[in-house]
């Protein structure tokens, strides 16, 4: 027996285990701004890496749930593993009590079940397996890093994740795995920019002439900026949201657009946010209204280099021994994981559970998927401890 066949045996016994704490989770509702269901659920994690033997801090992050560091000294001479992982959804409150943690056959679906509250639970219970079989001892040290902000891009955590990544030799992401068993080993980069417009408010019955629109002028932006977009070549300018206006009968004073952009690499994300600029800037409006424009791009593209190929021809080995598909990946979607690998940090990411229609609210995991993806994630862990990572 292989040794990735014995740890799919141990986390074959933990999966009743595994499932009822993602039940727990899944249950707390912990969108982005819920600061106290995102602690919630890392109360949950935090108590079990504490029991693992991890140091836990958490330092509050204002507006937002506790950043968690959870760090393992095992005193062996060889890597610096960093595990990434984030306790946040998309979803607002009130979302878990309509639509709680549910098992249908094969499937589990609830908020934020594959993205990635699942995954944390499984990464967890891959720790447990490999620590009491004494796998892991060949490391300098394990960090897990558990992020409140990452489904609004990190803003408030970069910095922290990229010095945690600056302090690893590999680091090891834990978004969802695709369905049919795709692991990202690339990301493109991913904007967030903010246009706002101020115009002149007036009647539109006694006082047309005097108003200037805000909406007119930004609703005159959308063909342009999409126009910028080139999606077979991984380029995309979306507008996500378009708001204005305060009354029928009242000329807009204000308008905004959230534009979302896409880009295959950080030079053609450069390019591309130029030419938002330039279509802000020249496209002809009332000179009453002012626009003005915030944000870029948030999350750098995530290179594939050689130390993430090698991980990845690991994860396909252990996926030939379990008979589970893999397949490399190169995603438009941003993750904590590009900061990691943006500074050269060997990176694999979709290692969680299968999930399908993420962030959809047909979200669901595989739960058949659990064990081998599990296996494949504590198969890398063990590889990395074992010296079979020379990169
Ligand atoms: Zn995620």
């Amino acid at each position: 027996m292989t040794k990735v066949t014995r740890y799919a045996g141990l986390l074959e016994r933990e999966l009743p285990a595994i499932l009822a704490m993602a039940e727990r989770s899944v249950n707390l509702d912990s969108g982005s701004y819920l600061a106290s269901g995102v602690n919630a659920v890392i109360d949950i994690w935090g108590g079990m890496l504490r029991g693992l033997g991890f140091a836990v801090e958490r330092t509050p992050l204002p507006g937002f749930g506790d950043q968690m560091t959870a760090r393992l000294a095992l005193g062996g001479s060889g890597k610096r593993l960093l595990v990434l992982g984030h306790a946040d959804t998309v979803w607002p409150a009130g979302v878990a009590a309509e639509w709680p943690f549910a098992r249908d056959g094969d499937r589990i679906t609830g908020p934020g079940v594959g993205d990635m509250k699942t995954n944390v639970v499984m990464a967890l219970h891959a720790l447990k397996v490999l620590l009491a079989e004494g796998a892991l001892g060949g490391l300098a040290s394990v960090t897990v890093l558990i992020v409140p902000d990452e489904e609004i891009g990190s803003p408030g955590s970069r910095a922290w994740i990229e010095a945690e990544a600056m302090q690893a030799d590999l680091c090891l992401t834990l978004e969802p795995c695709r369905p049919n068993g795709g692991i990202v080993i690339g990301r493109g980069a991913v904007g967030a920019v903010y246009i706002a417009a101020t115009g002149v408010t007036a009647h539109c019955g006694s006082a047309l002439e005097k108003g200037a629109s805000a909406v007119r002028a930004l609703a005159a932006l959308v063909g342009p900026l999409e126009a910028l977009g080139d999606p077979p070549n991984g380029l995309s300018a979306t507008v996500g949201i378009f708001k204005g206006g305060e009354a029928r009968q009242v000329v807009p004073g204000s308008a905004e657009i959230h534009l979302d952009l896409r880009a295959p690499d950080d030079a053609a994300g450069e390019t591309l946010l130029a030419a938002v600029r330039r279509v802000v800037e020249t496209t002809p409006r009332d000179p009453r209204v002012t626009v003005g424009l915030r944000g870029g791009f948030t999350r750098p593209a995530f290179p594939t280099h050689a130390g993430t190929e090698a991980l990845f021809a690991l994860a396909q080995e252990f996926g030939a021994t379990l008979g589970a598909p893999v397949f490399a990946l190169v995603s438009r979607g941003g993750s904590d994981g590009s900061f990691a690998a943006r500074l050269g940090v060997p990176t694999l990411d979709g290692l969680g559970p299968i999930t399908h229609e993420t962030c959809s609210r047909r979200e669901h995991v595989e739960v058949s998927s659990i064990v081998p993806r599990g296996t494949i994630l504590a198969g890398l862990m063990a590889a990395a401890a074992a010296g079979r990572i020379t990169r």
